[in-house]
C-alpha cells in the first residue's frame, strides 16, 4: 500500500485505525502454498486469534484456507464466515470438557492436549475422531543447539506420556485421526524444527488411522531491520521431502497441516494514530499519540519492535523521538526512534500491525477500541466501526436504587 492511501484512510475513517492490505495476505498465503507445493495434500489452517475480523476470515476462506481456533467463540466466528465444520480445527488449552463437547457437536475437528480430558472425552464419545497435541520437548537453545527442555510448558501431551496415552486410546476404543505440535516458539533454525518433526513422525507410527499431521506454526516474520525471517522456501523443500518419505513408510498419503497466524497477516497490517503532543523534556523528545497499550500492547507485553514512520512529513528531517501513548501508565511504543520530524496532528504509522494487535485491544482507561479497514482492490472498506460511549456502557448493570439517594452520606453535594 502507498503512504498516500494510508493517509487518505486516516482522513476518511479517522484515527486511530487499523488497516489491512488483502494483497499482502494473499501473497503470503501463496508463498506458503508454493513452498509446500511438493506435498499432495496440504492444509493451511489460519490461526484466527491473530486477527479475527469476519472479513479477514472470509478472505482466508476464499483463498482456500482452513481455520485454527482456540475457543468456542472463534469456532462460531469461523462458521459464520462460511468455513465448513470439517475445515475448522479446535485446539484449546485448559478449557472444560463441556466446551470441547460443544465444539464437537458443531462438527469441527477436536484437538486434545491433556490426558485427563482425552480419557473423559474418549469414554463418552469413542466414535468422534480426535487429534492429539504432542509436546516434543524440543526448543532451540540460543544458537544452533538443540536442547531437549521445555518441560515447563503447559501445552501438549508430553512424549514421555505416550504409553499412558496409548492405554487410554486402547481402553476407550477411540479413533486418533491426527497428531499435532505447536511449540509456540519461532522457527529460527530449520534443523531444530525438523528434529522436533522426527519426534512427531515417531509418535505417528503408534496410530494406524491417521489422516493428518499438523506441524503448528512458528513462522517468523521480520519486525525490524536485521531480524531473522524463517526461510520458508528452504524449510518447505526439506520438510516436504521428509514428509513424503514418511508417508511411504506409513503406507498412506497423509495431509500435512500448518496453522500460520503471524506469517499470513502481520505484514499486511498498519496501525495509524495521530500525534496529540510533542513534549520536549530534559532527557528526550516525546511524541504522545492518540492511542496506548489499549490498542497495541505488543511493544509493552513482548518488547516487540514495530517500525514507526511519520506519514504526514515523509521528507522531514530525521530526529530522535520516544513515541508514547496516553494511558496513565508507562506505555512506550518505541524509544529513541529516528523518525521524520513530527508535528502535533501528524499521522504516525506502525508497521507489522496485522497479527495480535487489534485482537489484543481493550477498553482500558475507558477508551474506545479503534476502527478496522480492509484495503482490497484499491479500495478502503470499513470492516469494524470505532466503538462509541454506548459500547463502554453496554454490559454494565445499574441495579436500580442501589446507591440512589445516598449522596448526603458520602458528602457529595
Ligand atoms: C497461536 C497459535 C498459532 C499461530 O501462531 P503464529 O505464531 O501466529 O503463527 C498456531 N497454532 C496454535 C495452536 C496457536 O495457539
Amino acid at each position: 500500500m502507498k503512504a498516500s492511501d494510508l493517509l487518505n484512510i486516516a482522513g476518511e475513517h479517522g484515527a486511530p485505525v487499523y488497516v489491512y492490505d488483502s494483497n499482502t495476505i494473499q501473497s503470503q498465503y501463496k508463498r506458503l502454498t508454493k513452498a509446500f507445493g511438493g506435498v499432495s495434500n496440504l492444509r493451511l489452517n489460519y490461526a484466527a486469534k491473530a486477527l479475527s475480523n469476519l472479513s479477514i476470515l472470509r478472505l482466508m476462506h476464499s483463498l482456500g484456507s482452513g481455520l485454527d481456533t482456540v475457543s468456542i467463540q472463534e469456532v462460531k466466528l469461523g462458521l459464520m464466515a462460511g468455513f465448513q465444520p470439517e475445515s475448522i480445527i479446535y485446539t484449546p488449552n485448559g478449557v472444560s470438557l463441556e466446551e470441547i463437547e460443544e465444539a464437537a457437536a458443531l462438527g469441527v475437528q477436536i484437538n486434545i492436549d491433556n490426558l485427563s480430558i482425552l480419557e473423559q472425552f474418549g469414554s463418552k464419545h469413542p466414535d468422534i475422531p480426535v487429534c492429539i497435541r504432542i509436546n516434543p520437548h524440543v526448543m532451540a537453545g540460543g544458537n544452533t543447539n538443540i536442547s531437549v527442555g521445555h518441560i515447563d510448558s503447559k501445552f501438549g501431551i508430553s512424549i514421555h506420556q505416550i504409553p499412558h496415552l496409548l492405554r487410554i486410546v486402547a481402553l476407550t476404543n477411540m479413533n486418533i485421526n491426527g497428531i499435532h505440535m505447536h511449540t509456540g516458539s519461532d522457527i529460527l533454525d530449520i534443523d531444530v524444527f525438523l528434529y522436533a518433526s522426527e519426534i512427531l513422525f515417531e509418535t505417528a507410527k503408534n496410530f494406524k488411522e491417521l489422516e493428518f499431521i499438523d506441524f503448528g506454526s512458528g513462522f517468523k516474520v521480520p519486525y525490524k531491520n536485521g531480524d531473522i525471517e524463517t526461510n520458508i522456501e528452504e524449510f518447505g523443500k526439506k520438510l516436504t521431502a521428509r514428509f513424503n518419505d514418511f508417508c511411504k513408510e506409513y503406507g498412506r498419503d497423509l495431509t500435512l497441516a500448518f496453522e500460520p497466524g503471524k506469517f499470513l497477516v502481520s505484514q499486511a497490517g498498519y496501525f495509524l494514530a495521530k500525534v496529540n503532543v510533542v513534549k520536549q523534556t530534559t532527557s528526550t523528545v516525546f511524541a504522545g499519540i492518540d492511542s496506548g497499550f489499549n490498542h497495541l500492547i505488543r511493544p509493552m507485553l513482548y518488547g516487540a519492535a514495530h517500525e514507526i514512520t511519520n506519514l504526514s512529513n515523509p521528507k522531514g528531517k530525521e530526529r530522535y523521538y520516544s513515541v508514547v501513548g496516553y494511558i496513565c501508565e508507562t506505555d512506550t511504543f518505541g524509544s529513541n526512534r529516528r523518525i521524520n520530524e513530527i508535528s502535533e496532528g501528524d499521522v504516525l504509522c506502525f508497521r507489522n500491525a496485522g497479527a495480535y494487535c487489534f485482537t489484543m485491544a481493550s477498553n482500558y482507561n475507558s477508551r474506545y477500541r479503534p476502527a478496522e479497514v480492509l484495503w482490497h482492490n484499491g479500495q478502503a472498506h470499513l470492516i469494524r466501526q470505532r466503538e462509541t460511549f454506548d459500547d463502554i456502557l453496554k454490559n454494565q448493570v445499574d441495579p436500580k436504587g442501589l446507591f440512589a439517594n445516598k449522596k448526603e452520606q458520602v458528602g457529595v453535594k
